[in-house]
């Protein structure tokens, strides 16, 4: 029987630095694959359909989650953002893992699923340097601005509900990091 792959969410407040992590840490993890969620929020400048998110309206999204295609779903800042479900269990089934970068109530449900789940959590070295980075980011209006720097202190709230805490000082050092706590899961009796 094939081993079946890790399910690994990482989540953390908008400017965390989730997307530049991933983007650092893949490359070099061949069995860890990016699962690309959908949105109905439009796309950002350089943002490419398929790879960074499946665009979706609001009626399409509807149609998927009456499909039951979505392994988890939310509304995150007044947008809608999901997880297509096939994807996730025909990697994990050909023996993979599967990385899911979503919010804390998508990992939440997430969690209710895949127990087994690993789940980090991605924080900024301070909430200072999280808002220099939304701000930096430039893509946002003022009112998205403050909606994501509002939630940013709620969100670290939940930190509990993760198994590990990565900060995000420099990006390079974080996503070794999380490539060491991939390798020691992957590693683990209890997961086996
Ligand atoms: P952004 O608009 O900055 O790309 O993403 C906003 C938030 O939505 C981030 O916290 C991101 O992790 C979360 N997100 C992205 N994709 C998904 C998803 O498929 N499900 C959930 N629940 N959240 C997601």
């Amino acid at each position: 029987m094939v081993q079946k792959g890790l399910l690994i969410v990482l989540s953390g407040p908008s400017g965390a630095g989730k997307g530049t992590v991933c983007k650092a840490m893949l490359p070099t993890m061949k069995t860890t694959h990016y699962s690309v969620s959908c949105t109905t929020r439009a796309p950002r400048e350089g943002e490419v359909e398929g790879v960074n998110y499946f665009f979706k309206t609001v009626e399409q999204f509807q149609t998927m989650i009456a499909g039951d295609e979505l392994l988890e779903w939310a509304e995150v800042y007044t947008n809608y953002y999901g997880t297509p479900r096939q994807y996730v269990e025909d990697t994990l089934n050909a023996g993979e893992n599967v990385l899911l970068e979503i919010d804390i109530q998508g990992a939440l449900q997430v969690k209710k699923k895949f127990p087994n789940g690993v789940f980090i959590f991605l924080i900024p070295p301070s909430l200072e340097e999280l808002k220099t980075r939304i701000v930096g980011r430039g893509s946002e209006t003022e009112e998205s601005l403050n909606i994501r720097f509002g939630a940013a202190a709620e969100e670290m709230s939940y930190i509990s509900e993760y198994d590990y805490v990565v900060v995000n000082d420099e990006v390079e050092k974080a996503a070794e990091r999380i490539r060491a706590i991939i390798t020691a899961e992957q590693c683990s009796v209890q997961r086996n």
